[in-house]
């Protein structure tokens, strides 16, 4: 059985043509997917019922398999995914006054081993498909359905969910065409946007095959503290990921990269650290996204006090840095950042090694 959701619109228009199907056949079906969110091809009304039956035979329209939900106080909901052979990941939705952002999972577990995030915790087990990736997207949808004036209640989604986006990168450029393919959902570049802990040379090809807006975590000002904080800065150390961030610039959608910053009570959240970040970033066009650290079992860290994060904020916003601290939303049911846990089989070292070493 093929599912539909694994292809992109290129991918799902030469799958029609290899079974004798003209294109805008494929046009009706990516409309009935997405647009409709249907999966039952007896459903879609306006292909031939010859097509129809065909198409039962040899597809299917199949988001991973929903184990749990979970609503917090605050609006926010959150899924846990059967993404199989025992793992398991998350999906989050954060609703807004003027947006809906669905929190999206790019790995089951990951490789990279933040010291403070509880997904690098559990270790790596494997790269979701293009379909679990979009299943996401098209079943958070599904379930919440449309607003008043007929369009779907997530309007943004962030890749910020459990792994990391750009080291499953063919799934990951395949899923994000789908959200801004005005065939399948028809997002804008501006709305999507993919966070990277800083795999330099797929920055560079994701601005070259796919640009949308970027976010990159940054969490320290120097290599020393971000080697022990983010150890892929031992691969790609500042200094090139912030010229890969120059290089993103020109062909992003927006005129700004983002910047990712966990505040770690006494390890990076100090006034001379923020002033010292201040400097690190002074060739890039950019914007603070400060996180409070969300704590998890086990975690050795603290959130940074208020006072502190306030301190931090002025730093920048002193050196013209448009600073905002991330409201934390879904603790009660631990869905804030770097809570996403799932369940997850590790495979963990030999895996870091080749799924790193492919770039
Ligand atoms: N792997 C990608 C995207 C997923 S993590 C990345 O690292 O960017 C999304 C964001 O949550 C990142 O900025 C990450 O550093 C942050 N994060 C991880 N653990 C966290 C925690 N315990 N508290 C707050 N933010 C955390
Ligand atoms: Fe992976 Fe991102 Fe967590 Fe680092 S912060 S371990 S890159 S998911």
């Amino acid at each position: 059985m093929q599912n539909l959701l694994d292809f992109d619109v290129e991918q799902l228009t030469a799958w029609f043509a290899e079974h004798g199907e003209k294109p805008f056949r494929a046009r009706q079906v990516l409309r009935w997917i997405y647009k409709t969110g249907e999966s039952d091809f007896d459903a879609m009304s306006d292909l031939a019922v010859s097509l129809r039956d065909k198409l039962k035979q040899i597809a299917c329209v199949q988001a991973p398999k929903v184990v749990r939900e979970e609503l917090s106080d605050d609006g926010t909901r959150k899924w846990l995914l059967d993404v199989g052979t025992g793992n398991a990941v998350e999906t989050v939705f954060i609703p807004e006054a003027d947006r809906g952002t669905l929190c999206v999972s790019t790995q089951a577990g990951c490789a990279l081993d933040c010291a403070f995030c509880s997904t690098g915790k559990q270790g790596f087990n494997r790269n979701l498909s293009t379909a679990e990736i979009i299943g996401q997207l098209w079943w958070a949808n599904r379930q919440l359905g449309k607003d008043s004036d007929g369009n779907w209640q997530i309007s943004n989604v962030v890749l910020m969910g459990m792994g990391e986006p750009l080291l499953n990168f063919d799934n990951t450029v395949s899923a994000l065409r789908l959200m801004l393919d005005d065939r399948a959902y028809g997002l804008s570049r501006r709305r999507v946007t993919v966070s990277t802990s800083g795999i330099v040379p797929a920055i560079d090809r994701l601005r070259e095959e796919c640009p949308v807006a970027l976010a990159v975590s940054l969490h320290a000002p120097n290599d020393n503290l971000r080697d022990v904080l983010v150890p892929i800065n031992q691969k790609y150390p500042l200094k090139e990921l912030l010229a890969a961030c120059q290089r993103y610039l020109e062909k992003a959608p927006r005129d700004f990269i983002t910047f990712e910053y966990v505040l770690l009570d006494g390890v990076n959240d100090s006034e001379q650290q923020a002033r010292e970040l201040v400097r690190l970033v002074r060739d890039v066009p950019c914007k603070f996204n400060l996180i409070p650290f969300n704590p998890f079992p086990l975690t050795q860290y603290r959130r940074s006090r208020p006072d502190a994060i306030q301190r931090f904020r002025d730093v920048l916003m002193q050196a013209d840095i448009v600073t905002t601290t991330r409201k934390t939303r879904g603790e009660d049911i631990a869905a804030a950042c770097g809570q996403l846990a799932g369940q997850v089989r590790d495979k963990t070292r030999r895996i870091l090694q080749r799924s790193v070493g492919a770039f």
